[in-house]
């Protein structure tokens, strides 16, 4: 039997994936996953077996994994940040679970919120929460209740899956839920394609946010009460009396 690594790549640049990743990627024989995710790694898999799936085969992708380890090879499931953070970790466990498959190694990588908030500054320095504005498998009522009290527990939010071709007007409509509690001059940014090419860093308010347009390759972030912008960079205070 093989073994199963489920990787998190980290945003793109292969200087941010980390050496346990770089290792398990060597380690195998065949490499699964998303076509975007494989063409960010592709120099790195000279000689590997490559299947490369288009989105929503999540399931499939899963299986696959299963019956080629099963079969004696050694089986890299790739996603990009944290395989753990909207990822392959959990549907990969679930599925090989029923298989009663259980050499699985999940390997962690740097997620959007951690490569995006370096870019930013320090936006999540004290608490804070990641919500997808995803509502392909999650209703939007959850969505909104789930912003609503981040909000009203005064937490810097991470908002991943901003918009999609379909989904064009979901970072307006969470910011009009978002200032229901919070005002408009709230400090917050966004970062597009960090650790890839065509990186976009952006500070401004929560009212600009509302007018911004995000791409399926941004990440939001909206600082909490104490979050201020300095020298263009965000900085959410620890509470230091820093003098
Ligand atoms: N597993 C990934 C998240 C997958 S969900 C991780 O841990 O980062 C997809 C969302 O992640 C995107 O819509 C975007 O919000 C964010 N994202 C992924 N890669 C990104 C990048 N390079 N720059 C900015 N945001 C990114």
């Amino acid at each position: 039997m093989g073994k199963i690594y489920v990787i998190g790549l980290g945003p793109g640049d292969e200087k941010m994936m980390t050496a346990q990743a770089a290792d398990a990627l060597s380690a195998c024989d065949v490499v699964v996953g998303y076509k975007v995710y494989i063409d960010l790694i592709r120099d790195m898999c000279a000689g590997r077996e490559l299947i490369e799936s288009n989105m929503r085969q999540e399931q499939k992708r899963c299986e696959t994994c299963v019956e080629l380890a099963v079969s004696g090879k050694n089986v890299a499931l790739v996603c990009s940040g944290d395989a753990g953070v909207y990822g392959m970790a959990s549907p990969l466990l679930e599925v090989a679970a029923k298989a009663g498959f259980d050499d699985i190694a999940i390997i962690p990588g740097v997620t959007a919120a951690l490569s995006g908030a370096a870019l930013l500054g320090a936006p999540i320095g004290h608490d804070f929460c990641v919500i997808s504005l995803s509502d392909l498998r999650t209703p939007w009522e959850i969505i909104e209740k789930r912003l609503r009290l981040a909000a009203e527990a005064d937490l810097c939010i991470v908002l991943y899956n901003p918009a999609s071709h379909k989904r064009a007007d979901y970072l307006e409509r969470a910011c009009r839920i978002l200032m229901e509690r919070i005002d408009g001059n709230r400090s917050c940014g966004y970062v597009k394609n960090a650790g890839r090419d065509g990186t976009i860093r952006k500070v401004c308010t929560l009212g600009e946010l509302a007018g911004e347009e995000a791409d399926m390759f941004t990440t939001v972030f909206i600082g909490n009460s104490q979050t201020y912008i300095k020298n263009g960079r965000l900085i959410t205070p620890r509470g230091y009396d820093i003098q």
